[in-house]
């Protein structure tokens, strides 16, 4: 096949470029390089099947050529974080809203014959059923919420509407080596990583009793092959590791010292995943423990020595605005 990666130079995109090359196919990934980066894709530039565009999903002319006889469509292009989100709500519209638009509207024009979508959990908000079916309430919290399921909204119509083959994959904390390294106060894994390479307490929002449905950046990856490789179309589906795990149990896999920052508002005290649906229709469940996946990940360590060491009073005034406008007026 000849797949296209949006996002392809992100986390979860040089991933899935990686495992599409592994087997067979020939890969094209797009990138704007906002928060993708070429390092995360330098092990594939020599690949004979490998080809990497620069451009944009908000740019239609930076479409053309990445999209021309494309059969399987990978849409992982987007912002993530909810901080930036708050700030610039229009940025994320134009990016998760209007650049999905794009994506889809290429992809029909070249009569892919397949796009699967990059949703996200967050659109559950603070959920009242776990594990949490997709039938469950859509409730954003913020910016990032909302946009990417509006987009996942437009995904799953134009399945509807113009017949084309289209899934959507509402992924759970996704984590795995290249997870962002630099940038935004984001996902927790990058931030305790590097408090680990300077001997820094982690910061543990709350009491650390929260948990999340971490799951492993490979599973997530085979997850969008089989969704690749399916006859479903119009659905969304859960990927989450089967689980959830807790902070604390985090920072007990991690080793060290810890430092307590207050609770945020939003936060669901638990996410985790109802994965009967993907497992009956695409076959699909996680393999990696999160012990394992722990593991891998200070097995590169390393690759955290240049993310920024947040600490409390710095994050303090990176979630400002995340207090000011979803806490409690
Ligand atoms: N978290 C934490 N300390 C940090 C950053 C995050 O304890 O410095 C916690 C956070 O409260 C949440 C979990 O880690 O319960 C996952 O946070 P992340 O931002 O990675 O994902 P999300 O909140 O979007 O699920």
């Amino acid at each position: 096949m000849i797949a296209l990666v949006t996002g392809g130079a992100g986390f979860i995109g040089s991933h899935l470029c990686e495992m599409l090359l592994e087997q067979g196919h020939t890969v094209r990934a797009l990138d704007n390089f906002s928060t993708g980066r070429r390092a995360n894709v330098a092990h594939l530039i020599n690949h004979p099947k490998f080809t990497l565009y620069e451009g944009d999903i908000r740019d239609p002319e930076t479409l053309v050529t990445p999209f021309q006889g494309v059969e399987w469509v990978f849409h992982l292009a987007g912002l993530a974080d909810i901080v930036p989100s708050v700030e610039n709500p229009t940025t994320y519209f134009e990016v998760n809203v209007h650049g999905t638009l794009n994506v889809l509207e290429f992809a029909r024009r070249n009569q892919a014959k397949r796009l699967v979508y990059a949703a996200s959990s967050s659109s559950y908000g603070i959920p009242e059923l776990y594990p949490t079916p997709e039938e469950s309430p859509i409730q954003p919290q913020y910016p990032y919420a909302l946009t990417k399921y509006m987009g996942e909204e437009l995904v799953l119509h134009w399945a509807n509407v113009y017949k084309m083959p289209n899934l959507s994959l509402r992924m759970f904390n996704v984590y795995g080596p290249r997870s962002r390294t630099t940038g935004a106060y984001g996902a927790v894994f990058g931030v305790f990583l590097a408090q680990r390479l300077n001997n820094k307490p982690y910061t543990v929002v709350g009491d650390g009793q929260q948990s999340r449905d971490f799951t492993y950046v490979t599973d997530v990856c085979a997850a969008f092959y089989a969704a690749a490789q399916s006859t479903w179309v119009g659905e969304a589906f859960n990927v989450g590791s089967g689980g959830h795990q807790t902070i604390n149990r985090l920072v007990e896999l991690l080793g060290g010292e810890i430092t307590y920052i207050p609770k945020r508002p939003g936060e669901p005290d638990c996410t985790f995943a109802d994965t009967r649906k993907i497992h009956a229709k695409l076959n699909w469940q996680a393999q990696v423990s999160f012990e394992q996946g722990v593991a891998n990940m200070l097995a590169c360590i390393d690759d955290w020595r240049d993310a920024p060491v947040w600490e409390p009073a710095s994050i303090a005034t990176a979630t400002a605005s995340w207090f000011k406008h979803l806490g409690t007026p």
